[in-house]
Protein backbone atom coordinates (compact mmCIF):
# COMPACT_ATOMS: atom_id res chain seq x y z
CA UNK A 1 0.00 0.00 0.00
CA UNK A 2 1.24 3.46 -0.78
CA UNK A 3 2.04 5.67 2.23
CA UNK A 4 -0.25 8.59 2.64
CA UNK A 5 1.17 11.78 4.24
CA UNK A 6 -2.15 14.63 5.01
CA UNK A 7 -0.75 17.87 5.59
CA UNK A 8 -0.93 18.96 9.32
CA UNK A 9 -2.94 22.07 9.07
CA UNK A 10 -4.82 20.61 6.25
CA UNK A 11 -8.90 21.75 6.46
CA UNK A 12 -11.17 24.15 8.20
CA UNK A 13 -8.99 27.24 9.28
CA UNK A 14 -10.78 28.89 12.32
CA UNK A 15 -12.38 31.42 10.27
CA UNK A 16 -14.06 29.52 8.62
CA UNK A 17 -14.75 27.44 11.81
CA UNK A 18 -16.76 30.46 13.77
CA UNK A 19 -19.03 31.30 9.98
CA UNK A 20 -19.89 27.43 9.91
CA UNK A 21 -20.66 27.38 13.50
CA UNK A 22 -22.71 30.66 13.23
CA UNK A 23 -24.17 29.42 10.24
CA UNK A 24 -25.08 26.05 12.35
CA UNK A 25 -26.19 27.81 15.11
CA UNK A 26 -28.80 30.26 12.77
CA UNK A 27 -30.21 27.70 10.94
CA UNK A 28 -31.01 25.53 14.64
CA UNK A 29 -32.05 28.87 16.69
CA UNK A 30 -33.44 31.12 14.01
CA UNK A 31 -34.82 28.82 11.86
CA UNK A 32 -32.40 29.54 9.00
CA UNK A 33 -30.80 32.82 7.53
CA UNK A 34 -29.71 34.45 4.36
CA UNK A 35 -26.11 34.91 3.49
CA UNK A 36 -24.97 37.04 0.38
CA UNK A 37 -23.22 34.56 -1.48
CA UNK A 38 -21.97 30.97 -0.38
CA UNK A 39 -20.89 30.62 3.61
CA UNK A 40 -17.65 29.11 2.14
CA UNK A 41 -16.59 28.00 -1.45
CA UNK A 42 -17.49 24.18 -0.42
CA UNK A 43 -20.60 22.79 -2.25
CA UNK A 44 -21.35 20.25 0.34
CA UNK A 45 -21.07 22.32 3.37
CA UNK A 46 -23.24 24.88 1.94
CA UNK A 47 -25.67 21.88 0.68
CA UNK A 48 -25.60 20.65 4.77
CA UNK A 49 -26.48 24.47 5.68
CA UNK A 50 -29.42 24.75 2.99
CA UNK A 51 -31.05 21.81 4.86
CA UNK A 52 -30.74 24.17 8.15
CA UNK A 53 -32.67 26.81 5.81
CA UNK A 54 -29.59 28.68 5.43
CA UNK A 55 -29.46 29.74 1.96
CA UNK A 56 -28.30 32.26 -0.20
CA UNK A 57 -30.12 35.92 -1.25
CA UNK A 58 -30.76 36.00 -5.34
CA UNK A 59 -29.76 39.48 -6.06
CA UNK A 60 -33.82 40.50 -6.80
CA UNK A 61 -35.05 39.40 -3.28
CA UNK A 62 -35.79 42.54 -0.50
CA UNK A 63 -35.66 41.38 3.06
CA UNK A 64 -38.17 41.76 5.42
CA UNK A 65 -37.80 43.23 8.97
CA UNK A 66 -37.16 40.70 11.55
CA UNK A 67 -35.00 38.43 8.83
CA UNK A 68 -31.37 36.65 9.89
CA UNK A 69 -28.84 37.85 7.51
CA UNK A 70 -25.38 36.14 8.33
CA UNK A 71 -22.18 38.34 7.06
CA UNK A 72 -19.62 35.71 6.24
CA UNK A 73 -16.18 34.97 6.66
CA UNK A 74 -15.35 37.61 3.68
CA UNK A 75 -16.77 40.16 5.32
CA UNK A 76 -18.94 43.21 3.36
CA UNK A 77 -18.62 46.99 2.88
CA UNK A 78 -19.63 49.10 5.19
CA UNK A 79 -22.43 50.35 2.90
CA UNK A 80 -23.82 47.02 2.43
CA UNK A 81 -23.48 46.70 6.56
CA UNK A 82 -25.95 50.12 6.95
CA UNK A 83 -27.89 48.54 4.08
CA UNK A 84 -28.79 45.62 6.42
CA UNK A 85 -28.92 47.83 9.30
CA UNK A 86 -32.10 50.02 7.74
CA UNK A 87 -33.76 46.65 6.46
CA UNK A 88 -34.30 46.27 9.93
CA UNK A 89 -33.06 42.59 10.10
CA UNK A 90 -30.46 40.83 12.86
CA UNK A 91 -27.02 40.61 11.70
CA UNK A 92 -25.31 37.83 12.86
CA UNK A 93 -21.18 39.03 11.78
CA UNK A 94 -19.06 36.12 11.12
CA UNK A 95 -16.37 38.10 9.48
CA UNK A 96 -12.89 36.79 10.04
CA UNK A 97 -10.59 38.61 12.74
CA UNK A 98 -8.06 38.78 10.04
CA UNK A 99 -10.08 40.39 7.36
CA UNK A 100 -11.03 42.86 10.22
CA UNK A 101 -7.61 43.55 10.60
CA UNK A 102 -6.93 43.92 6.84
CA UNK A 103 -10.14 47.01 6.86
CA UNK A 104 -8.36 48.22 10.07
CA UNK A 105 -4.99 48.45 8.65
CA UNK A 106 -6.98 50.40 5.52
CA UNK A 107 -8.14 52.53 7.49
CA UNK A 108 -4.69 53.30 9.13
CA UNK A 109 -3.17 53.95 5.99
CA UNK A 110 -5.40 56.48 4.44
CA UNK A 111 -5.48 58.31 7.67
CA UNK A 112 -1.31 58.11 7.27
CA UNK A 113 -1.84 59.97 3.61
CA UNK A 114 -0.83 56.46 1.57
CA UNK A 115 -2.04 55.33 -1.54
CA UNK A 116 -3.32 51.98 -0.79
CA UNK A 117 -2.48 49.53 -3.21
CA UNK A 118 -4.53 46.18 -2.43
CA UNK A 119 -2.55 42.61 -3.67
CA UNK A 120 -5.55 40.29 -4.39
CA UNK A 121 -8.12 39.10 -6.64
CA UNK A 122 -9.94 41.16 -8.77
CA UNK A 123 -14.06 40.58 -7.52
CA UNK A 124 -13.53 38.52 -4.83
CA UNK A 125 -15.91 39.35 -2.01
CA UNK A 126 -13.19 39.79 0.42
CA UNK A 127 -11.34 42.43 -1.70
CA UNK A 128 -14.79 43.98 -2.57
CA UNK A 129 -14.97 44.74 1.40
CA UNK A 130 -12.19 46.09 1.51
CA UNK A 131 -12.52 48.52 -0.93
CA UNK A 132 -15.77 49.35 0.59
CA UNK A 133 -13.38 50.21 3.87
CA UNK A 134 -11.47 52.39 1.81
CA UNK A 135 -13.84 54.14 -0.05
CA UNK A 136 -15.35 54.77 3.89
CA UNK A 137 -12.13 56.20 5.42
CA UNK A 138 -12.39 58.80 2.17
CA UNK A 139 -8.80 56.88 0.57
CA UNK A 140 -7.50 56.36 -2.81
CA UNK A 141 -6.08 52.75 -4.20
CA UNK A 142 -5.96 49.73 -6.44
CA UNK A 143 -6.32 45.99 -7.02
CA UNK A 144 -3.59 44.57 -8.15
CA UNK A 145 -3.75 40.60 -9.07
CA UNK A 146 -0.43 39.61 -10.94
CA UNK A 147 3.10 41.33 -11.86
CA UNK A 148 2.14 41.94 -15.35
CA UNK A 149 -0.69 44.70 -14.30
CA UNK A 150 1.18 45.99 -11.28
CA UNK A 151 3.83 47.11 -13.73
CA UNK A 152 1.25 48.23 -15.87
CA UNK A 153 -0.39 50.11 -13.55
CA UNK A 154 1.50 51.24 -10.76
CA UNK A 155 0.65 54.68 -10.18
CA UNK A 156 3.02 57.64 -9.77
CA UNK A 157 2.75 58.28 -5.84
CA UNK A 158 5.16 59.47 -3.53
CA UNK A 159 3.44 57.54 -0.56
CA UNK A 160 2.05 53.70 -1.50
CA UNK A 161 0.50 51.70 1.54
CA UNK A 162 0.21 48.02 0.61
CA UNK A 163 -1.87 45.31 2.49
CA UNK A 164 -2.84 41.42 1.05
CA UNK A 165 -6.09 39.91 0.78
CA UNK A 166 -5.90 37.17 3.56
CA UNK A 167 -5.46 34.08 1.44
CA UNK A 168 -3.12 35.70 -1.34
CA UNK A 169 0.02 33.70 -2.25
CA UNK A 170 2.84 35.14 0.03
CA UNK A 171 5.71 34.64 -3.40
CA UNK A 172 3.37 37.14 -5.41
CA UNK A 173 3.25 39.28 -2.30
CA UNK A 174 6.74 39.30 -1.94
CA UNK A 175 7.42 40.06 -5.54
CA UNK A 176 4.73 42.74 -5.91
CA UNK A 177 5.59 44.35 -2.32
CA UNK A 178 9.56 44.22 -3.91
CA UNK A 179 8.89 45.90 -7.23
CA UNK A 180 6.32 48.47 -5.59
CA UNK A 181 9.28 49.36 -3.05
CA UNK A 182 11.92 49.95 -5.95
CA UNK A 183 9.68 52.26 -8.04
CA UNK A 184 8.40 54.13 -4.87
CA UNK A 185 9.80 56.55 -2.46
CA UNK A 186 8.30 55.89 0.73
CA UNK A 187 6.43 52.19 1.45
CA UNK A 188 4.48 51.20 4.40
CA UNK A 189 3.83 47.49 4.26
CA UNK A 190 1.42 45.14 6.05
CA UNK A 191 1.09 41.88 4.98
CA UNK A 192 -1.86 41.13 5.65
CA UNK A 193 -1.58 37.34 4.99
CA UNK A 194 -3.23 35.21 7.68
CA UNK A 195 -1.46 32.34 9.42
CA UNK A 196 -3.90 29.89 8.71
CA UNK A 197 -3.14 30.38 4.73
CA UNK A 198 0.71 31.32 4.87
CA UNK A 199 1.29 27.85 7.03
CA UNK A 200 -0.85 25.62 4.76
CA UNK A 201 0.88 27.02 1.79
CA UNK A 202 4.63 26.28 3.09
CA UNK A 203 3.48 22.84 4.12
CA UNK A 204 2.53 22.32 0.28
CA UNK A 205 5.72 23.74 -0.80
CA UNK A 206 7.90 21.15 1.54
CA UNK A 207 5.51 18.31 0.97
CA UNK A 208 5.01 18.59 -2.97
CA UNK A 209 8.39 17.86 -4.06
CA UNK A 210 8.79 14.57 -1.75
CA UNK A 211 5.62 12.92 -3.22
CA UNK A 212 4.73 11.20 -6.74
CA UNK A 213 1.40 12.30 -6.29
CA UNK A 214 -0.34 15.29 -4.47
CA UNK A 215 -4.06 15.37 -4.06
CA UNK A 216 -5.20 19.24 -3.32
CA UNK A 217 -8.62 18.85 -1.90
CA UNK A 218 -11.57 21.77 -1.72
CA UNK A 219 -13.91 23.90 -3.94
CA UNK A 220 -12.97 24.29 -7.20
CA UNK A 221 -14.41 28.43 -6.81
CA UNK A 222 -12.28 28.52 -3.20
CA UNK A 223 -9.19 30.86 -3.79
CA UNK A 224 -7.03 29.71 -1.48
CA UNK A 225 -7.73 26.09 -2.63
CA UNK A 226 -6.82 27.07 -5.60
CA UNK A 227 -3.97 28.70 -4.64
CA UNK A 228 -2.72 25.76 -3.18
CA UNK A 229 -2.92 23.39 -5.95
CA UNK A 230 -1.08 26.15 -8.05
CA UNK A 231 1.87 26.12 -5.88
CA UNK A 232 1.74 22.10 -5.58
CA UNK A 233 1.59 21.82 -9.35
CA UNK A 234 4.35 24.19 -10.20
CA UNK A 235 6.34 21.88 -7.37
CA UNK A 236 4.83 18.44 -8.63
CA UNK A 237 3.45 18.25 -11.87
CA UNK A 238 1.13 15.06 -10.75
CA UNK A 239 -0.70 17.29 -8.80
CA UNK A 240 -5.08 16.78 -8.98
CA UNK A 241 -7.43 19.15 -7.22
CA UNK A 242 -10.50 17.53 -5.92
CA UNK A 243 -13.20 18.39 -4.10
CA UNK A 244 -14.57 14.86 -3.36
CA UNK A 245 -13.57 11.61 -3.23
CA UNK A 246 -15.55 10.18 -6.67
CA UNK A 247 -13.37 12.19 -8.54
CA UNK A 248 -9.91 10.24 -7.75
CA UNK A 249 -9.06 8.14 -10.64
CA UNK A 250 -6.98 5.05 -10.46
CA UNK A 251 -4.65 5.65 -13.16
CA UNK A 252 -2.86 8.62 -11.44
CA UNK A 253 -1.53 6.33 -8.79
CA UNK A 254 -0.02 3.88 -11.04
CA UNK A 255 3.47 3.18 -9.14
CA UNK A 256 3.01 6.06 -6.74
CA UNK A 257 4.77 5.52 -3.30
CA UNK A 258 4.56 8.07 -1.35
CA UNK A 259 1.45 9.87 -1.81
CA UNK A 260 0.59 13.93 -0.41
CA UNK A 261 -2.89 15.16 0.32
CA UNK A 262 -3.98 18.71 2.06
CA UNK A 263 -7.39 20.60 1.67
CA UNK A 264 -8.16 24.22 1.36
CA UNK A 265 -9.21 26.43 4.64
CA UNK A 266 -12.65 25.23 3.41
CA UNK A 267 -12.45 22.11 3.24
CA UNK A 268 -14.28 19.93 6.30
CA UNK A 269 -12.62 17.06 7.92
CA UNK A 270 -15.20 14.35 7.07
CA UNK A 271 -14.27 14.84 3.15
CA UNK A 272 -10.64 14.71 3.55
CA UNK A 273 -11.45 11.29 5.83
CA UNK A 274 -13.18 9.84 2.76
CA UNK A 275 -10.64 10.86 -0.12
CA UNK A 276 -8.10 9.56 2.61
CA UNK A 277 -9.43 6.10 2.61
CA UNK A 278 -10.39 5.77 -0.94
CA UNK A 279 -6.62 6.53 -1.84
CA UNK A 280 -5.77 3.89 0.88
CA UNK A 281 -8.69 1.37 -1.01
CA UNK A 282 -7.23 2.31 -4.85
CA UNK A 283 -3.44 1.70 -4.10
CA UNK A 284 -4.01 -1.04 -1.41
S1 LIG B 1 -8.40 31.75 5.52
FE1 LIG B 1 -7.64 33.11 7.12
S2 LIG B 1 -8.76 35.01 6.78
FE2 LIG B 1 -9.87 33.45 5.68
S3 LIG B 1 -11.39 32.75 7.11
FE3 LIG B 1 -9.62 31.42 7.37
S4 LIG B 1 -8.45 32.31 9.05
FE4 LIG B 1 -9.89 33.86 8.30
Amino acid sequence: MAEVILAESAGFCFGVKIAVDAAKEAGEKYGGAWTDGPIIHNKQVVEFLERLNVKQLSPEQQLKKGETVLIRSHGVPPKEEQRLKEAGVNIIDATCPFVKKVHDKVRQLVEEGYFVIIIGEHGHPEVIGILGHLEDAGGEGMVVSNMEELIKNLPHKRRIGIVAQTTQNEDFFREAVGYIAENTEEVKIFNTICDATSVRQEEVKKLAPTVDVMIIIGGRHSGNTNRLAQISRALNPNTYHIEKADELKPEWFEGAERIGVSAGASTPDWIIQEVVEKIKQITG
